[in-house]
């Protein structure tokens, strides 16, 4: 071969197979298959063509390895929510407890009565795993559970005022974000909505002004994402069922995040229980499963015995149904409500909001030496008086008092984003100029503290 010749060939491909054969390349194979492998070795081929790498052995295994790795690694990561917000809807929202999470597990791995009733050998309800609990737990007549609070919505609509007004005040028709609005929802629900009131004030008389011959049901929604201030008006519950019972007209209502327990009992505001909801005559509550519950994404319905049997026979409720391994997972954290007591130490969420600030100080004075030796000479560090949020709705205005690692230097955006490099990714949030940490959701410590090291600021 001349000179020539042999520069001509180091820029020729090998064939693909000899080159998955290459012994650099095996433990890639090892863990990504031949498949992919292949498929990769293709692009660095195409990448490659017309220069000395395509034929060099080291050069393809690195990058192979490099392309290879979002792959290999799952997209969906765990991480550390630093956020300051308890519920982050981008960030999965609740955490299961412990007894929740081996209920799911066990459900996975193995065939279960889901709709098997053991006494009979007959057909079960799926429902009956949920609905005496929900039942307990609020006082309501009747349970169902769906996918979502969303679901829930759609469906209490859709079954209980197809084809039919539905009369909301004009200061609850709210928009919760990703595309969750009630006149959507109503309209998809094939009901006609009727907007009574103004967005600051609602009467009662305006209610009773908009009920004729074509209402179906008058519908709350507690105005979870935003506050309405100053010269505001709204009818209760308590106001508004008689008016609607005199005239025959059921009252739903969406609490969205909706909670079992009052978060007084932790200091914390006071915000609307299902219970609450019931016994102020509301005929058909709906409220979501992974908010301040603290349980799986599910949509719970309770009730007037008559309204949620029309809502479980409405064909949506197939469409919308609840997988084995989530009512396994809500059935177990509905059984931990039995003994409030117990919440804190075992349900994440309300552990989280019910932290003392005193105890998420003592944890940022444990971190900060090791923090600050992380962000390097850069950035100036110190522990900050902050204030979080439940988020997902719950309490729009009251905000949670906290600590927060902080630091603060020019290039803030590159720390914010060497955290989120890090092998666990750490969010935290920008704020005036500073990365805050807060530490009201941290539960491994040592975890965190332990990849410290790894940071490239
Ligand atoms: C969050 C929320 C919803 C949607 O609940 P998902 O469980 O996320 O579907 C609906 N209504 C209100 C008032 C909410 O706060």
């Amino acid at each position: 071969m001349s000179r020539a010749d042999r520069a001509e060939s180091a820029l020729r491909p090998l064939s693909i197979d000899r080159m998955a054969a290459w012994p650099a390349l095996a433990p890639l194979k090892e863990r990504a298959g031949h498949k992919l492998l292949v498929e990769t070795l293709r692009a660095f081929v195409e990448a490659a063509r017309g220069t000395q790498a395509v034929a060099d052995e080291a050069a393809c295994a690195l990058w192979c390895a490099e392309r290879l790795a979002s792959l290999l690694e799952p997209s969906q990561r765990v991480v550390f929510n630093l956020t300051g917000t308890v519920l982050h809807t981008n960030l999965g929202r609740a955490l299961l407890a412990e007894e929740a999470i081996e209920a799911a597990v066990a459900a996975m791995r193995s065939p279960t009565t889901l709709e098997y009733d053991l006494s009979g050998g007959a057909r079960g309800e799926r429902d009956d795993h949920v609905a005496p609990w929900l039942c307990r737990l609020t006082s309501a007549e009747a349970a169902t559970a769906v996918n979502n609070n969303a679901g829930a919505v759609l469906i209490a609509l859709a079954a209980l005022a197809a084809g039919k007004e539905v009369i909301v005040s004009r200061g609850e028709l709210i928009e919760i974000g990703g595309a969750f609005r009630i006149p959507d929802i109503m309209a998809r629900a094939g009901c006609r909505l009727v907007e009574v009131g103004t967005t600051n004030r609602t009467h009662l008389k305006d209610y009773e002004a908009a009920i004729g011959p074509e209402t179906a049901a008058i519908m709350k929604v507690h105005p979870s994402n935003y506050a309405v201030q100053g010269f505001t008006k709204s009818v209760s519950a308590a106001e508004l069922v008689p008016l609607a019972h005199a005239r025959g007209i059921p009252v739903i209502e969406d609490l969205g995040s909706g909670t079992l327990v009052d978060l007084e009992t932790w200091g914390l505001p006071h915000e609307p229980t299902a219970r609450e909801a019931i016994e102020a005559g509301i005929d058909v509550v709906t409220f979501s499963g992974d908010k301040l519950l603290g349980g799986p994404q599910a949509g719970l319905i309770v009730g007037k015995k008559a309204f949620i049997q029309r809502i479980a026979k409405n064909p949506l409720k197939r469409a919308l149904r609840l997988d084995k391994v989530r009512l396994a997972a809500l059935e177990a954290t509905l059984r931990l409500y039995a003994d409030p007591e117990k919440l804190v130490r075992r349900v994440p969420t309300i552990r989280a909001l019910a932290r003392p600030s005193q105890e998420i100080r003592a944890a940022a004075e444990r971190l900060l030496p090791a923090f600050t030796a992380a962000v390097g000479q850069d950035y100036t560090t110190g522990i900050q008086s902050v204030r979080g949020q439940i988020g997902s709705g719950a309490l729009p205005v009251d905000l949670l008092p906290s600590f927060a690692l902080a630091a603060r230097g020019k290039r803030i955006d590159r720390l914010s984003d060497a955290f989120r490099k890090l092998p666990v990714p750490v969010i935290g949030r920008i704020e005036d100029g500073a990365l805050l940490l807060d530490l009201r959701t941290l539960d491994d410590e040592a975890g965190f503290a332990a990849q410290l090291g790894a940071l490239k600021p």
